[in-house]
């Protein structure tokens, strides 16, 4: 996904500075971002609730996804085409180095059907296998 100034457009949102600058960090990460990690690098100093704001119109409008981890806390990477507002098809595989803490989407991998017993209904299933990336094995 390439960044344009009509990209935010195209999701019916202003180019403010805080999209913009959040989004060319997602742009340009291999792997997932933590909230920490866009505190750190943005350009510019943005604080935690413009942040958080920012990330949670993102995810609405079908540009991000979260990623569960293991201590609970949330990782965001960049969708592909077929998320739309309110509605997400992100159904792949993520892989999480334990060497250089990357966390990736693997957008080819799609996570399996899992045979439920009667009378449950999955909502939402999430794989996350970690392992040793091909930059550090
Ligand atoms: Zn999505
Ligand atoms: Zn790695
Ligand atoms: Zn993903």
């Amino acid at each position: 996904m390439e960044y344009t100034s009509d990209f935010l457009k195209n999701y019916g949102l202003s180019n403010t500075e805080s999209r913009k600058q959040i989004l060319a960090l997602f742009t340009n990460s291999k792997g997932a971002l933590a909230h920490a990690d866009i505190e750190k690098n943005a350009a510019v100093n943005f604080d935690r609730v413009t942040i958080y704001r920012t990330l949670q119109t993102f995810v609405e409008k079908g540009i991000i996804h979260t990623i569960p981890t293991a201590d609970n806390s949330v990782l965001y990477a960049l969708c592909k085409d077929a998320c739309k507002e309110g509605h997400h098809h992100d159904n792949h595989v993520h892989f999480i180095c334990d060497i250089c803490y990357t966390t990736y989407c693997l957008d080819n991998i799609s996570i399996p059907s899992v045979e439920l017993p009667d009378g449950f209904k999955a909502k939402q299933s999430d794989v996350v296998i970690s392992g040793i990336c091909k930059n550090c094995g």
